[in-house]
């Protein structure tokens, strides 16, 4: 019997990886595409014992070639922090749209179900909270943020009309701030920097007066929403997310707390366009999928660490 083909790309990120993992584990058979400008062989470097693994090196805003069937496409490729689109703001457009319309049109030529991952950003600095999926957002297009928000809003429009002019099955997810092991150590994210400072004995660098908020989901609990929106019938966008939502200022308390660290807060400027809120409404992840978080912070904050840990002692790199 032949095993489902999956097509991951961005599939040596921090996400891709956890759902190159996932789908092996289900028995697919994994095609991991990635250029690797911001992902990282190293996440998957274990996976290339198992025979249904397979790797390409390639940029998706590309023709992209994939020999044989597939089944379903994941298109993650996408730089995915603020300091990363801040640095590579024609790659994030490019990968947004041009890698988007590459990834659709292969899917459309493999007959594959399609799934993008979007992004809370589509919601911009919300003026509805928390933000459920009907909400169109509030985004500034020439802000810094722009090249991401835009991007991602572009790939739902085309995913959209992917799905009504040729009928793709698509799903698309709008994912909120997730965090785990093999998130970048020095990508700029509150969680990565707050982690290594702590560890570091380093002060904490909370950006204004820390009191925006933000709602955390652990990477296991993401990729489960992630697998269930894929097998269901669920067109529109989804919300994948922690609905528990906290103060940056209290987020950086408890990575203290959880790390021991004796480290002080260093209050720095907010960023441009930094959401003052952000928080998933879910209710249509619940009864749709039957879907919700089930990891606490402590527990998905224990795991990181433990992550962190291990690759400080390897001499990483920290923010
Ligand atoms: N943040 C912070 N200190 C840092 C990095 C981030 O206070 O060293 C803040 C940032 O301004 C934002 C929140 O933490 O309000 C989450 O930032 P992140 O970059 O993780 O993701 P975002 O939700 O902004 O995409």
């Amino acid at each position: 019997m032949f095993k489902p083909r999956v097509l991951i790309t961005g599939g040596a990120g921090f996400l891709g990886s956890h759902l190159c993992e996932r789908f092996l584990a289900e028995e697919y058979e994994v095609i991991c595409m990635d250029n690797l400008i911001t992902g990282d062989l190293g996440n998957v470097e274990h996976l290339f014992r198992e025979k249904d693994f397979h790797f390409e090196q390639r940029d998706v805003t590309e023709y992209i070639h994939v020999p044989g069937r597939l089944d379903a496409i994941l298109h993650f490729a996408s730089p995915a922090s603020p300091i990363d689109y801040l640095e590579l703001p024609i790659q994030t457009l490019k990968v947004g749209s041009l890698g988007t319309h590459k990834a659709l049109g292969l899917a459309k030529a493999k007959r594959a179900r399609f799934l993008l991952a979007s992004t809370s950003e589509c919601y911009g600095d919300p003026n509805v909270h928390p933000q459920s999926e009907d909400y169109w957002g509030n985004v500034n297009p020439v802000g810094p943020r722009g090249v991401y928000d835009e991007a991602k809003r572009f790939a739902e429009a085309m995913t959209m009309a992917y799905h009504r002019y040729h009928d793709v099955e698509t799903r698309i997810v709008r994912i909120f701030n997730t965090y785990g092991p093999r998130m970048r150590l020095n990508d700029g994210r509150a969680l990565p920097a707050f982690m290594s400072q702590a560890l570091e004995g380093r002060p904490l660098t909370v950006f204004g007066d820390g009191e925006q908020t933000r709602s955390f989901c652990y990477v296991d609990d993401l990729v489960d929403g992630i697998y269930r929106l894929l097998r269901s019938n669920e067109v529109l966008p989804t919300n994948i997310g922690n609905p528990a939502e906290m103060t940056i200022l209290e987020f950086a308390n408890k990575v203290l707390e959880i790390t021991g660290s004796q480290s002080t807060i260093d209050f720095k400027p907010l960023p441009e366009d930094d959401p003052k809120v952000r928080q998933p409404d879910i209710t249509k992840a619940r009864a749709v999928l039957d879907w919700e978080p089930r990891v606490d912070l402590d527990t998905g904050l224990r795991r990181t660490l433990a992550y962190f840990q291990t690759r400080l002692a390897e001499g990483g790199t920290l923010a």
